[in-house]
């Protein structure tokens, strides 16, 4: 391990064994964590080359199990970046199984300021996020979806390593990030994947064109590995939507389903809709967009969704009767000047809704399902002092100070109106 460590630091290309050997030891607890954590750090420095990054990620993917989907048809996945208030998932799996896709998807927890699709599920209660693989395949062969949480072998490696580089400055390293997210992604068995890469104030990538580049060796990874792959690029420097928190966020899905709210949120799951769906059936973007806008707006999807949810154990009356609970304490917090709100800063929105108890600050924390904020403004929105800005929740009254402190300064006023962000960047596709 010495050897390769020094030979990365010097800036030299490891072959597929020497990259083979530190995975499978650093697995396998052969390979200490003070040589993974330098490894990971001549990494930073010096980056990866293609067939490199294509080696990490295959040791990775390899590394516990793989999910066989090939009893179903037209398998699709989605996968985020992350980001705050971001429910794309909810909405765009039950939309996609009901145009005819297989959506049998795997998805994580909230860490830190980005919430995670599994908690928010779990606001529904009675929904099971865990089943068995028999149970979790017959039933995306019957109503074409089904989310669960990632089975405990899945790349192995990749959340050793994580835990590892999340305490040791080397999380932002574009090799590492392609390879932890595609080992999971492929590993999970679906033939088409799409991407939906952030970038901004609440993403790992703060500008378009890194955002852009991560999008690009993720697509080309995927791409080796035989699958179709897409990735939007798209803006998370303001929240999506107006919810965040797990409760509110499924409350904000289901409107979008329902086709009572039409903003950026649906704009965004009908495009990832779009590129699921023509990548498996081989359509056009305009056609599929069509198709994806025609089932939320015919009640399609929704049905979907209620199916869904019903199937793993949810009920689906606190959906129908609009009455899954928010956190019994609420603060209105008004706007401190007049003017245009210029910026949100999404990051900290997500920690103030973390503070609320909607997320973990570390990973053994228990969450308030119904703790969260929700955005009555926007960026670009015109206020005036004293106006409604946003409403929080909590089950926890003593959280709300710090939460609206937190809150408060994730604004900034202008007197000009800020010019629009674009919601999609652009569309990479393998
Ligand atoms: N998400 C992951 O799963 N891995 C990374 O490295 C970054 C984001």
């Amino acid at each position: 391990m010495y050897d390769i460590i020094l030979k990365k630091r010097r800036g030299e290309e490891l072959t597929d064994e020497e990259i083979r050997f530190f995975v499978d030891g650093y697995t396998r607890g052969e390979i200490p964590d003070y040589q993974a954590s330098a490894f990971c750090m001549a990494v930073c420095f010096r980056g990866m080359s293609e067939s490199e990054t294509f080696s990490l990620t295959k040791h990775m993917m390899y590394s516990g199990d793989t999910v066989d989907l090939s009893a179903l048809t037209h398998t699709v996945d989605k996968h985020s970046t992350g980001g705050v208030g971001d429910k794309t998932s909810l909405i765009a799996a039950p939309t996609a199984a009901s145009l005819g896709l297989s959506v049998a998807k795997m998805s994580g927890r909230g860490l830190g300021h980005t919430g995670g699709t599994i908690d928010k599920l779990e606001s529904i209660p009675g929904y099971r996020t865990s089943l068995t693989e028999e149970e979790f395949l017959n039933q995306v062969k019957k109503i074409g979806v089904a989310v669960i949480g990632q089975t405990g072998n899945l790349a192995p490696a990749d959340k050793k390593l994580y835990a590892l580089r999340d305490v040791t400055a080397t999380v932002d390293s574009l090799p590492l990030i392609v390879s932890s997210i595609m080992s999971k992604k492929l590993a999970a068995g679906a033939e088409n994947i799409v991407l939906d890469v952030k970038y901004g104030s609440g993403a790992f990538m703060k500008t378009p064109d890194d955002a852009k580049a991560l999008a690009s060796e993720m697509v080309k990874v995927g791409s080796s590995f035989g699958r179709k792959v897409s990735a939007l690029i798209t803006d998370m420097d303001k929240p999506l939507g107006n919810c965040v928190g797990n409760s509110l966020e499924v409350i904000e899905a289901v409107k979008v389903l329902r086709g009572e709210e039409k903003g950026e949120l649906y704009e965004l799951c009908v495009n990832i809709v779009s590129e699921m769906y023509s990548l498996a059936m081989g359509s056009t973007h305009e056609e599929a967009l069509a198709l994806a806008e025609n089932s939320i707006n015919s009640g399609k999807a929704y049905e979907k969704m209620l199916e869904w949810v019903s199937a793993q154990g949810g009920d689906v009356r606190y959906i129908e009767e609009n009455t899954l609970p928010v956190g019994e304490f609420a603060r209105v917090v008004r706007a401190s000047e007049g003017g245009f709100i210029s910026h949100i800063d999404a990051e900290k929105v997500g920690m103030s809704a973390s503070l609320l108890g909607a997320g973990r600050i570390s990973k053994t924390d228990r969450i308030d399902y119904g703790a969260g904020v929700m955005l009555q403004k926007n960026t670009g929105d015109h206020v005036r002092t004293g106006d409604e800005i946003a409403v929080m929740y909590s089950g926890d009254k003593d959280t709300l100070d710090a939460a609206e402190k937190m809150f408060v300064s994730a604004i900034e006023y202008s007197d000009t109106k800020p010019n629009d962000m674009p919601l999609i960047y652009g569309i990479l596709k393998g």
